[in-house]
């Protein structure tokens, strides 16, 4: 008999059964106080992860989690769209997929002065420098690259926005909930963070912190109606969306923070550190090597591993590596548009069991010689 499905993708992530049975609760409006209140569970808990810090323990970072009726794409554009017009620069960094998506929000809304270098590559930060000036309207960078596993230097950027007074604007999607994430020290403006990531909710919703900062700059006139920035404030003070709720993801999403604040960011960073390691060491012991070749200031990733397939599995041969996995009921990922067939990826966000790890690890080994 063949063994328990293991879902091993970068998200969506498998969900623990509390937050399962949260979606099956019977029906209720999105204007009721039941909603309400679950909204401002979700709300709690959010603020905890995204400032990792208690409301007792925070000294400074005045700010207000809203959850979007959308994935986190919805929460980049938000951002983008409200915090710039047409004319507004937006310094934007590219090292994988996702910061190539937020070049591609902002080119749609303002006047993009994009940072780009390959996929995997580290930011030269003294390119950064040049580009970020006084007439720098937003920055925009990717913390967690899940397109190539690794982990940006968004405290030195951070240093970089502010001193010309740019909003910092980051995608935290698979590092918050899973990996520090500071948004006082790092000077980040406005974080966008996914549900079905290291929140180990469902897909459908995503959530943004918003400083003081960013909310006194924000127009809502320039952005999309359903991302009037200003309206979901309000509405948010009400515990409310201004237009329907995903009801059941909500509910579920407000469960999964809820795990989170039992847990303790201090221990599930390092849970997921350790399992990242775990992930990175055992794939190495196989012989394989992580992708990419670390230089600069970026770091490997502690949420998500990517690994190089080895020659003889590369291009279209790499279909058959991953029919082995999958024949063995795991499910991993391979690499993003042109990284397609090169590399594959495996991810420790949420709850996985250090015997979930092992069996990641011993599959990869075992399709490798199929
Ligand atoms: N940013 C990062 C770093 C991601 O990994 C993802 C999804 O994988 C997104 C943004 C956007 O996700 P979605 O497709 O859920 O909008």
């Amino acid at each position: 008999m063949s063994e328990e499905f293991l879902l091993l993708n970068p998200g969506p992530v498998p969900l623990s059964d509390r937050v399962r049975r949260a979606m099956d609760e019977p029906m209720v409006s999105h204007r009721s106080a039941e909603f309400e209140a679950t909204y401002e569970r979700a709300q709690d808990g959010l603020e905890y992860v995204f400032t990792q810090s208690t409301p007792d323990e925070r000294t400074t970072g005045e700010g207000t989690a809203l959850v979007l009726n959308g994935t986190a794409t919805m929460g980049m554009e938000m951002a983008v769209a409200n915090l710039t017009d047409a004319d507004s620069e937006v310094v934007t960094l590219v090292n994988g997929k996702f910061g190539r998506r937020f070049k591609r929000i902002a080119e749609r809304h303002a006047q993009v002065r994009p940072v780009e270098v390959d996929w995997g590559e580290s930011f030269d930060l003294d390119a950064v420098e040049a580009a970020v000036g006084d007439e720098t309207a937003v920055v925009t960078m990717v913390h967690n690259e899940t397109s190539t596993g690794l982990l940006n230097p968004v405290a030195e950027v951070g240093e970089l926005a502010r001193a010309h007074d740019a909003l910092f604007v980051v995608d935290g999607v698979t590092s918050i909930g899973g990996d520090e994430f500071r948004i006082d020290d790092w000077h980040v403006d406005l974080a966008i963070t996914d549900s079905q990531k290291a929140l180990a909710a469902p897909p459908g919703v995503s959530a943004v912190f918003v400083t003081e900062r960013a909310a006194e700059r924000a127009d809502g006139e320039s952005a999309p109606f359903y991302e009037d920035l200003d309206w979901h404030l309000r509405k948010a003070d009400q515990h409310q969306t201004p237009f329907t709720s995903a009801v059941p993801l909500f509910r579920a999403l407000a469960e999964a923070v809820g795990e989170i604040e039992s847990e303790g960011m201090p221990g599930r960073i390092e849970r997921h550190r350790r399992q990242s390691r775990a992930f990175r060491t055992g794939f190495e012991a196989l012989g394989l090597d992580p992708f990419p070749t670390l230089s600069g200031p970026t770091e490997y990733s502690n949420t998500l591993t990517a690994m190089s397939l080895p020659a003889d599995l590369r291009g279209d041969d790499a279909g058959r590596f991953f029919d082995a996995v999958a024949e063995r009921n795991v499910s991993i990922s391979g690499g993003q548009a042109h990284l397609g067939g090169d590399i594959f990826r495996v991810s420790n966000m949420g709850h996985l069991s250090s015997a979930q790890v092992l069996r990641g690890v011993r599959t990869v080994g075992e399709a490798l010689n199929d």
